[in-house]
Protein backbone atom coordinates (compact mmCIF):
# COMPACT_ATOMS: atom_id res chain seq x y z
CA UNK A 1 0.00 0.00 0.00
CA UNK A 2 1.21 3.76 -0.83
CA UNK A 3 1.58 6.43 1.82
CA UNK A 4 -0.49 8.90 -0.07
CA UNK A 5 -3.11 6.42 -0.25
CA UNK A 6 -3.19 6.54 3.65
CA UNK A 7 -2.90 9.71 3.78
CA UNK A 8 -5.79 10.87 1.64
CA UNK A 9 -7.92 7.89 3.12
CA UNK A 10 -7.34 9.99 6.66
CA UNK A 11 -7.96 13.25 5.00
CA UNK A 12 -11.07 11.95 3.65
CA UNK A 13 -12.50 10.65 6.93
CA UNK A 14 -12.04 14.23 9.17
CA UNK A 15 -8.33 14.81 9.61
CA UNK A 16 -7.00 17.81 8.85
CA UNK A 17 -3.73 16.88 8.54
CA UNK A 18 -2.12 13.20 7.77
CA UNK A 19 1.65 11.88 7.85
CA UNK A 20 3.65 8.75 8.14
CA UNK A 21 6.94 8.54 10.88
CA UNK A 22 9.20 5.30 10.65
CA UNK A 23 7.93 3.02 13.94
CA UNK A 24 11.50 3.49 15.68
CA UNK A 25 12.58 5.38 18.87
CA UNK A 26 12.30 9.04 18.86
CA UNK A 27 14.97 11.45 18.57
CA UNK A 28 12.88 13.24 21.76
CA UNK A 29 12.81 9.93 23.85
CA UNK A 30 15.89 11.39 25.97
CA UNK A 31 14.45 14.30 26.18
CA UNK A 32 11.20 13.57 27.50
CA UNK A 33 13.45 11.33 30.33
CA UNK A 34 15.77 14.26 31.07
CA UNK A 35 11.90 16.33 31.94
CA UNK A 36 10.68 13.47 34.13
CA UNK A 37 14.31 13.28 35.86
CA UNK A 38 13.94 17.02 36.40
CA UNK A 39 10.74 16.45 38.24
CA UNK A 40 8.91 18.86 35.67
CA UNK A 41 6.02 16.08 35.36
CA UNK A 42 4.71 16.59 38.80
CA UNK A 43 2.59 14.45 40.27
CA UNK A 44 1.52 12.91 36.78
CA UNK A 45 2.28 9.23 38.04
CA UNK A 46 1.17 8.36 34.14
CA UNK A 47 3.84 9.89 32.79
CA UNK A 48 6.86 8.75 35.47
CA UNK A 49 5.75 4.85 36.37
CA UNK A 50 6.96 2.59 34.20
CA UNK A 51 5.06 3.41 31.11
CA UNK A 52 7.74 6.13 30.66
CA UNK A 53 9.79 3.54 29.46
CA UNK A 54 7.41 1.73 26.96
CA UNK A 55 7.13 5.39 25.48
CA UNK A 56 10.58 4.83 24.00
CA UNK A 57 9.89 2.88 21.15
CA UNK A 58 6.10 1.90 19.54
CA UNK A 59 6.97 -1.23 19.48
CA UNK A 60 6.63 -1.90 22.46
CA UNK A 61 2.75 -0.41 21.73
CA UNK A 62 2.63 -3.07 18.86
CA UNK A 63 5.59 -5.23 18.11
CA UNK A 64 5.25 -5.51 13.86
CA UNK A 65 4.42 -1.84 13.92
CA UNK A 66 6.94 -0.44 10.76
CA UNK A 67 5.50 2.73 10.39
CA UNK A 68 3.14 5.47 12.44
CA UNK A 69 -0.20 7.37 10.74
CA UNK A 70 0.05 10.24 12.63
CA UNK A 71 -3.16 12.63 12.28
CA UNK A 72 -4.39 15.90 13.57
CA UNK A 73 -7.98 17.09 13.46
CA UNK A 74 -9.30 20.57 14.06
CA UNK A 75 -11.19 21.66 16.78
CA UNK A 76 -11.35 25.12 16.69
CA UNK A 77 -14.46 27.10 16.89
CA UNK A 78 -16.23 30.44 17.07
CA UNK A 79 -15.84 32.82 19.57
CA UNK A 80 -12.84 33.94 18.91
CA UNK A 81 -12.63 34.58 22.68
CA UNK A 82 -9.92 34.50 25.66
CA UNK A 83 -9.79 33.87 28.96
CA UNK A 84 -9.54 37.92 28.97
CA UNK A 85 -12.49 38.50 26.91
CA UNK A 86 -15.08 36.64 28.77
CA UNK A 87 -17.49 38.51 31.35
CA UNK A 88 -16.34 38.91 34.49
CA UNK A 89 -17.92 36.08 36.94
CA UNK A 90 -17.67 33.85 33.79
CA UNK A 91 -15.37 30.55 34.24
CA UNK A 92 -12.30 29.82 31.40
CA UNK A 93 -13.10 26.09 30.17
CA UNK A 94 -10.17 25.62 27.75
CA UNK A 95 -11.60 25.55 23.94
CA UNK A 96 -10.34 21.89 23.32
CA UNK A 97 -13.16 20.83 25.94
CA UNK A 98 -16.07 23.20 24.55
CA UNK A 99 -17.54 20.04 23.05
CA UNK A 100 -17.30 16.45 23.50
CA UNK A 101 -14.89 14.09 24.76
CA UNK A 102 -11.93 14.18 21.58
CA UNK A 103 -10.76 10.62 22.78
CA UNK A 104 -14.39 9.40 21.28
CA UNK A 105 -14.05 11.44 18.36
CA UNK A 106 -11.01 10.60 17.56
CA UNK A 107 -10.97 6.83 18.01
CA UNK A 108 -14.05 6.52 16.04
CA UNK A 109 -12.94 8.53 12.92
CA UNK A 110 -9.37 6.44 13.22
CA UNK A 111 -11.47 3.14 13.35
CA UNK A 112 -13.06 3.98 10.07
CA UNK A 113 -9.67 4.50 8.60
CA UNK A 114 -8.26 1.23 9.59
CA UNK A 115 -11.23 -0.36 8.32
CA UNK A 116 -10.81 1.47 5.16
CA UNK A 117 -7.57 0.36 4.55
CA UNK A 118 -8.29 -3.32 5.51
CA UNK A 119 -10.83 -2.92 2.84
CA UNK A 120 -8.39 -1.54 0.16
CA UNK A 121 -5.29 -3.63 0.89
CA UNK A 122 -4.45 -6.92 -0.71
CA UNK A 123 -2.68 -8.51 2.31
CA UNK A 124 -3.39 -8.44 5.72
CA UNK A 125 -2.09 -6.03 8.35
CA UNK A 126 -1.77 -5.03 12.15
CA UNK A 127 -2.82 -1.79 12.95
CA UNK A 128 -3.15 -0.42 16.75
CA UNK A 129 -5.20 3.00 17.24
CA UNK A 130 -3.95 5.30 19.92
CA UNK A 131 -5.71 8.89 21.34
CA UNK A 132 -3.60 10.88 23.94
CA UNK A 133 -3.82 8.04 26.63
CA UNK A 134 -1.26 5.13 24.92
CA UNK A 135 2.57 5.94 26.10
CA UNK A 136 3.54 7.42 22.61
CA UNK A 137 5.72 10.61 22.15
CA UNK A 138 2.42 11.03 19.68
CA UNK A 139 3.89 15.33 19.83
CA UNK A 140 7.36 13.90 18.67
CA UNK A 141 5.91 11.29 15.80
CA UNK A 142 3.53 13.97 14.38
CA UNK A 143 6.59 16.21 13.86
CA UNK A 144 8.26 13.60 12.39
CA UNK A 145 5.81 12.69 10.47
CA UNK A 146 5.41 16.70 9.01
CA UNK A 147 2.71 17.84 10.56
CA UNK A 148 4.44 21.06 12.46
CA UNK A 149 7.04 21.75 14.48
CA UNK A 150 7.02 21.39 18.26
CA UNK A 151 6.99 25.08 19.46
CA UNK A 152 8.48 26.76 22.34
CA UNK A 153 4.71 26.45 23.89
CA UNK A 154 5.40 22.57 23.49
CA UNK A 155 2.35 22.53 21.40
CA UNK A 156 2.35 21.30 17.91
CA UNK A 157 2.47 24.07 15.30
CA UNK A 158 1.54 23.73 11.90
CA UNK A 159 2.26 26.69 9.70
CA UNK A 160 -0.90 26.43 8.05
CA UNK A 161 -3.43 25.48 10.59
CA UNK A 162 -2.03 26.73 13.93
CA UNK A 163 -1.78 24.69 17.39
CA UNK A 164 -5.96 23.99 17.68
CA UNK A 165 -5.63 20.35 16.93
CA UNK A 166 -5.77 17.10 18.05
CA UNK A 167 -3.76 14.41 17.67
CA UNK A 168 -4.03 11.04 16.78
CA UNK A 169 -1.94 7.80 15.48
CA UNK A 170 -2.27 4.16 14.22
CA UNK A 171 0.59 1.80 14.70
CA UNK A 172 1.04 0.17 11.41
CA UNK A 173 2.85 -2.83 10.26
CA UNK A 174 2.84 -1.18 6.82
CA UNK A 175 6.16 -0.32 5.46
CA UNK A 176 5.14 2.97 4.45
CA UNK A 177 7.49 5.59 3.05
CA UNK A 178 7.81 8.38 5.55
CA UNK A 179 7.53 11.94 5.60
CA UNK A 180 9.86 14.56 7.15
CA UNK A 181 10.01 17.16 9.89
CA UNK A 182 9.37 20.91 9.04
CA UNK A 183 11.61 23.50 10.17
CA UNK A 184 11.01 25.25 13.46
CA UNK A 185 9.34 28.49 13.30
CA UNK A 186 9.34 29.83 16.42
CA UNK A 187 12.65 32.33 15.87
CA UNK A 188 12.81 34.93 18.42
CA UNK A 189 9.36 35.00 19.41
CA UNK A 190 8.82 34.70 22.88
CA UNK A 191 4.83 35.86 23.13
CA UNK A 192 3.57 32.60 24.77
CA UNK A 193 6.77 32.70 27.23
CA UNK A 194 5.94 36.40 28.37
CA UNK A 195 2.05 36.01 28.47
CA UNK A 196 1.83 32.97 30.65
CA UNK A 197 0.05 33.89 33.61
CA UNK A 198 2.96 31.38 36.20
CA UNK A 199 5.40 31.68 34.25
CA UNK A 200 5.75 27.61 33.45
CA UNK A 201 7.67 27.98 30.59
CA UNK A 202 11.25 27.90 31.64
CA UNK A 203 14.58 27.81 30.15
CA UNK A 204 16.67 24.53 30.51
CA UNK A 205 19.89 25.99 29.54
CA UNK A 206 20.65 23.71 26.55
CA UNK A 207 18.46 22.22 23.34
CA UNK A 208 15.30 22.73 23.64
CA UNK A 209 15.88 26.29 24.85
CA UNK A 210 12.70 25.73 26.69
CA UNK A 211 10.76 23.60 28.86
CA UNK A 212 7.03 23.09 30.51
CA UNK A 213 7.24 22.93 33.75
CA UNK A 214 4.02 21.12 34.64
CA UNK A 215 4.35 21.77 38.62
CA UNK A 216 3.81 25.83 37.35
CA UNK A 217 1.08 25.13 34.68
CA UNK A 218 -2.50 26.28 35.24
CA UNK A 219 -3.47 23.54 32.40
CA UNK A 220 -1.96 21.07 35.46
CA UNK A 221 -3.39 22.60 38.55
CA UNK A 222 -6.82 22.64 37.54
CA UNK A 223 -6.81 19.11 35.02
CA UNK A 224 -4.46 16.78 36.35
CA UNK A 225 -3.46 17.78 39.80
CA UNK A 226 -5.48 16.26 42.94
CA UNK A 227 -5.91 18.06 46.02
CA UNK A 228 -3.78 21.38 46.67
CA UNK A 229 -2.94 23.93 44.23
CA UNK A 230 0.05 25.84 45.74
CA UNK A 231 -0.98 29.07 47.18
CA UNK A 232 1.69 30.86 45.41
CA UNK A 233 -0.05 30.09 42.11
CA UNK A 234 -3.50 30.48 43.16
CA UNK A 235 -3.59 33.95 41.88
CA UNK A 236 -1.82 33.38 38.74
CA UNK A 237 -4.60 31.21 37.77
CA UNK A 238 -7.64 34.07 37.23
CA UNK A 239 -10.79 32.98 36.10
CA UNK A 240 -9.48 29.66 34.97
CA UNK A 241 -11.18 26.44 35.85
CA UNK A 242 -10.55 23.86 33.41
CA UNK A 243 -7.15 24.27 32.03
CA UNK A 244 -5.52 27.24 30.09
CA UNK A 245 -4.67 28.37 26.66
CA UNK A 246 -3.08 31.40 26.85
CA UNK A 247 0.39 30.36 25.37
CA UNK A 248 -1.94 29.33 22.20
CA UNK A 249 -4.00 32.42 22.26
CA UNK A 250 -0.84 34.85 22.13
CA UNK A 251 0.86 32.74 19.16
CA UNK A 252 1.26 34.14 15.83
CA UNK A 253 0.46 31.50 13.78
CA UNK A 254 -2.94 30.50 15.64
CA UNK A 255 -4.28 34.16 14.11
CA UNK A 256 -5.85 32.67 10.91
CA UNK A 257 -6.23 29.63 12.61
CA UNK A 258 -9.11 27.85 10.47
CA UNK A 259 -12.54 26.77 12.13
CA UNK A 260 -14.23 23.15 11.83
CA UNK A 261 -17.59 22.28 11.28
CA UNK A 262 -17.47 19.37 13.37
CA UNK A 263 -20.65 19.26 15.48
CA UNK A 264 -18.68 17.14 18.11
CA UNK A 265 -17.04 20.16 19.14
CA UNK A 266 -19.81 22.67 19.10
CA UNK A 267 -19.06 25.29 22.26
CA UNK A 268 -21.20 23.98 24.75
CA UNK A 269 -19.27 24.32 27.65
CA UNK A 270 -17.91 27.40 27.09
CA UNK A 271 -17.66 30.39 29.92
CA UNK A 272 -20.33 28.90 32.34
CA UNK A 273 -21.65 31.14 35.06
CA UNK A 274 -19.09 30.70 38.14
CA UNK A 275 -22.58 31.55 40.34
CA UNK A 276 -24.15 28.25 38.16
CA UNK A 277 -21.07 26.13 38.74
CA UNK A 278 -20.71 26.55 43.03
CA UNK A 279 -23.49 25.20 43.70
CA UNK A 280 -23.76 22.20 41.43
CA UNK A 281 -24.27 19.06 43.02
CA UNK A 282 -22.33 15.54 41.96
CA UNK A 283 -24.35 14.01 40.01
CA UNK A 284 -25.05 17.51 37.72
CA UNK A 285 -21.58 17.51 37.61
CA UNK A 286 -21.59 14.29 36.64
CA UNK A 287 -24.70 15.18 33.96
CA UNK A 288 -23.65 18.34 32.43
CA UNK A 289 -20.30 17.19 31.89
CA UNK A 290 -21.17 13.13 30.82
CA UNK A 291 -19.54 13.41 27.33
CA UNK A 292 -16.98 15.71 28.23
CA UNK A 293 -13.06 16.11 29.22
CA UNK A 294 -14.13 18.23 32.12
CA UNK A 295 -15.28 15.34 33.62
CA UNK A 296 -11.14 14.67 34.13
CA UNK A 297 -10.85 17.53 37.23
CA UNK A 298 -13.14 15.14 38.85
CA UNK A 299 -16.18 16.77 41.27
CA UNK A 300 -13.87 17.97 44.01
CA UNK A 301 -11.13 19.10 41.48
CA UNK A 302 -13.20 20.90 39.58
CA UNK A 303 -15.26 22.98 42.78
CA UNK A 304 -12.02 23.99 44.05
CA UNK A 305 -10.93 25.50 40.50
CA UNK A 306 -14.53 27.16 40.72
CA UNK A 307 -13.75 28.50 44.41
CA UNK A 308 -10.56 30.07 42.98
CA UNK A 309 -11.83 31.49 40.23
CA UNK A 310 -14.48 33.39 42.47
CA UNK A 311 -11.96 34.30 44.74
CA UNK A 312 -9.87 36.01 41.79
CA UNK A 313 -12.81 37.72 40.66
CA UNK A 314 -13.05 39.72 43.99
CA UNK A 315 -16.74 40.11 43.39
CA UNK A 316 -18.49 40.42 46.76
CA UNK A 317 -21.41 38.38 45.20
CA UNK A 318 -19.09 35.18 45.00
CA UNK A 319 -19.26 35.31 49.47
CA UNK A 320 -22.28 33.62 50.34
CA UNK A 321 -21.49 30.69 47.98
CA UNK A 322 -17.96 30.51 48.95
CA UNK A 323 -19.33 30.15 52.59
CA UNK A 324 -21.56 26.88 51.46
CA UNK A 325 -18.23 25.77 49.65
CA UNK A 326 -15.86 26.37 52.86
CA UNK A 327 -18.33 24.17 55.01
CA UNK A 328 -17.94 21.58 52.88
CA UNK A 329 -17.16 17.85 54.32
CA UNK A 330 -14.57 17.84 51.73
CA UNK A 331 -11.30 19.45 52.89
CA UNK A 332 -9.89 20.55 49.78
CA UNK A 333 -13.07 22.09 48.46
CA UNK A 334 -13.03 23.78 52.10
CA UNK A 335 -9.50 24.79 51.95
CA UNK A 336 -9.49 27.06 48.38
CA UNK A 337 -12.79 28.34 49.46
CA UNK A 338 -11.48 29.97 52.50
CA UNK A 339 -8.26 31.03 50.40
CA UNK A 340 -10.77 32.42 48.19
CA UNK A 341 -12.71 34.47 50.71
CA UNK A 342 -9.99 35.90 52.24
CA UNK A 343 -8.90 37.38 48.81
CA UNK A 344 -12.52 38.78 48.08
CA UNK A 345 -12.00 40.42 51.56
CA UNK A 346 -8.64 42.16 50.41
CA UNK A 347 -9.80 43.16 47.52
CA UNK A 348 -13.09 44.95 49.46
CA UNK A 349 -10.90 45.86 51.89
CA UNK A 350 -8.26 47.08 49.53
S1 LIG B 1 -1.15 26.43 29.48
FE1 LIG B 1 -1.19 28.44 30.53
S2 LIG B 1 -0.04 28.15 32.42
FE2 LIG B 1 0.46 26.41 31.06
S3 LIG B 1 2.28 27.06 29.95
FE3 LIG B 1 0.55 27.68 28.68
S4 LIG B 1 0.11 29.79 29.33
FE4 LIG B 1 1.40 28.88 30.90
S1 LIG C 1 4.08 32.30 20.67
FE1 LIG C 1 5.96 32.46 19.47
S2 LIG C 1 7.48 31.26 20.62
FE2 LIG C 1 5.46 30.72 21.40
S3 LIG C 1 4.88 28.92 20.25
FE3 LIG C 1 4.04 30.67 19.14
S4 LIG C 1 5.61 31.23 17.63
FE4 LIG C 1 6.57 29.87 19.13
Amino acid sequence: MRAAFVKQVARECGFALAGIARAVPAAEAAYFHDWVDAGFAGAMGYLTDHRAGVRDDPRHLLPSARSVLCVAKLYNTPPAASADTIPAGHGWVSRYAWGEDYHEVIRRDLEQVVERLRAASPEPFEARICVDTAPLLERAYAQAAGLGWIAKNTCLINEDIGSWVFLGEVLLSLDLDSDVPPPDRCGTCTRCIDACPTQAIVPTGRVPEWALDARRCISYFTIELRGNIPDEHRGGMGNHIFGCDVCQDVCPWNRRAPVTADAAFAPTHFAPPLEELGVLPPEEFRARFRHSPVTRARYRGFLRNVAIAMGNSGEARFREPLERLASSDDPVVARHAHWALGRILEEQTA
